[in-house]
């Protein structure tokens, strides 16, 4: 049984850090709830209060300026894979959230909630790694930017304090010129949560590969780029040799961080044929912004 605990629905950012900061450690946010609920079921989170989040406006817009684009913490991944702006300049990661779970799921499970989470096999990780987001948050104590890769220390841990709230996930437009792919490879069953993934931004200039950015999910503790493999191709005509070779670079990068284990030999011929077909959907996709 879950024990009981208090529930505040504050209408205002500042109204949400004050109640965090008085609780001194006892509370929990919940946003959609898709990851709490079983935490408290399971009794791995005793708060004595809840603070939800989903009403704060500051948490639920997606916007755009010149150069960036904001998430909110609050937006769901149905909402953000319905986005208009999300398609036109951050294509992948509308594509990455909009295989998560299933449309209940979808419909209550924020992009907040799942980085915040932190699991090594969320889906929105890799695409915000490759897009080089960074969070917002917000606290009695004022406000900070952390990036996304630095924001998860481990599986199911982050470097925000308890009182800490994530606003909101900013990143740079991606341009015309950039493409991308994201491959998730998960059970069978619907709703199953990927077992492997792999995300990748690249743009060509003048036939070669100008500027690349590979993130693979669910093989390290805490996402991770390939800086090894990004700098193996940067530079280099595309062509199927070089992607082949660079795939073995994927797996032995893969092998020299995180060291053989029983799962290795699974994982590295699936992570390779990830990284084939991420690398191919990207120089595939024919403009990097979907405009319709
Ligand atoms: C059946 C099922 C299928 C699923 N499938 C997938 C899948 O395919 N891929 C995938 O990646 N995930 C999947 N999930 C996991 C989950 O749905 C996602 O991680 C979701 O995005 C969590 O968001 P939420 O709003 O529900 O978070 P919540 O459960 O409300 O919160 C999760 C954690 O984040 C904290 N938190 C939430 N918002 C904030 C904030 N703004 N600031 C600070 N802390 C915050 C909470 O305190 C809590 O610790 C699945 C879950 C279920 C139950």
């Amino acid at each position: 049984m879950i024990p009981p605990f208090d529930y505040q629905t504050p209408k205002t950012l500042k109204e949400a850090c004050d109640l965090l900061w008085e609780a001194s450690g006892r509370a929990k946010i919940i946003a959609g709830g898709t990851d709490l609920v079983i935490g408290l079921r399971n009794g791995d989170t005793r708060p004595d209060l809840l603070i939800d989040v989903t009403s704060l406006k500051e948490l639920r817009r997606i916007e755009e300026d010149e150069q960036t684009l904001s998430i909110g913490a609050a937006v769901t991944h149905s909402e953000i894979a319905d986005s208009l702006l999300v398609r036109r300049y951050g294509r992948i990661l509308s594509k990455a959230v909009s295989e998560i779970g299933s449309p209940q799921i979808r419909n209550l499970g924020t992009i907040g909630g799942n980085i915040v989470n932190a699991s090594p096999a969320a889906d929105s990780l890799p695409p915000l790694l490759v897009l080089n987001a960074v969070g917002i948050v917000s606290s009695y104590e004022g406000e900070r930017e952390v990036p996304i890769a630095q924001l998860i220390q481990g599986p199911y841990q982050t470097v925000l304090k308890a009182h800490e709230i994530l606003v909101r996930l900013s990143f740079r437009k991606l341009s015309k010129e950039m493409r991308s792919g994201f491959i998730r490879l998960a059970r069978r069953e619907a709703m199953a949560i990927a077992r492997m993934s792999m995300a990748i931004i690249l743009r060509q200039e003048e036939g070669r590969i100008k500027e690349i950015r590979v993130s693979p999910g669910s093989i390290f503790p805490a996402p991770q780029r390939l800086i090894e493999v990004e700098d193996y191709l940067t530079g280099k005509v595309p062509d199927e040799g070089l992607f082949l070779t660079a795939s073995k670079k994927v797996s032995e990068t893969m092998i020299h961080r995180s060291g053989i284990r029983a799962s290795t030999s699974y994982k590295a011929p699936v992570v390779e044929a990830l990284f084939l077909r991420a690398i191919r959907r990207s120089l595939e996709e024919e403009d990097g912004t979907d405009w319709s």
